[in-house]
């Protein structure tokens, strides 16, 4: 009788961290991915034999093995993808924008008048 091994990786995400790279040192948004490993044996259904954690870097795109000591911290740290759009958003808010008080039209540094409808941005 043969029997038929074999094994596939799948990786669900588990959220997003921002935390820096191990590997580029850039300090980031990280995908969290949870990796499970089918073990496929002929005539036995499958089962997960691998429960490890993951996190890819979109910046230097290098997966980084969790160690399973440090996976509930990555747990408690872990935000939803609309946590981390918010989160964003938050970090665009914060850097300095300038805006016409007139017309809140967006202008550059430096400007005197706005170029949308001219109010001295003084
Ligand atoms: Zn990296
Ligand atoms: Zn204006």
């Amino acid at each position: 009788m043969i029997v038929l091994f074999g094994n596939k990786a799948y990786y669900d995400i588990l959220g997003y961290m921002v935390t820096t790279c191990p590997g580029c040192k850039t300090t980031s948004v990280m995908t969290v991915e949870q990796q499970r490993k089918k073990l496929t044996v002929y005539f036995i259904p499958t089962f997960d034999f691998s429960r490890k954690q993951y996190m890819y870097c979109g910046h230097c795109h290098e997966r980084f093995e969790i160690d399973k000591s440090l996976q509930s911290t990555v747990k408690a740290r872990l935000l939803s993808k609309k946590q981390m759009e918010n989160l964003i958003q938050q970090l665009e808010m914060e850097t300095p924008r300038y805006e016409c008080a007139n017309c809140e039209a967006r202008v550059e540094a430096g400007m005197r008048f706005c170029p949308q409808c001219g109010n001295s941005l003084g």
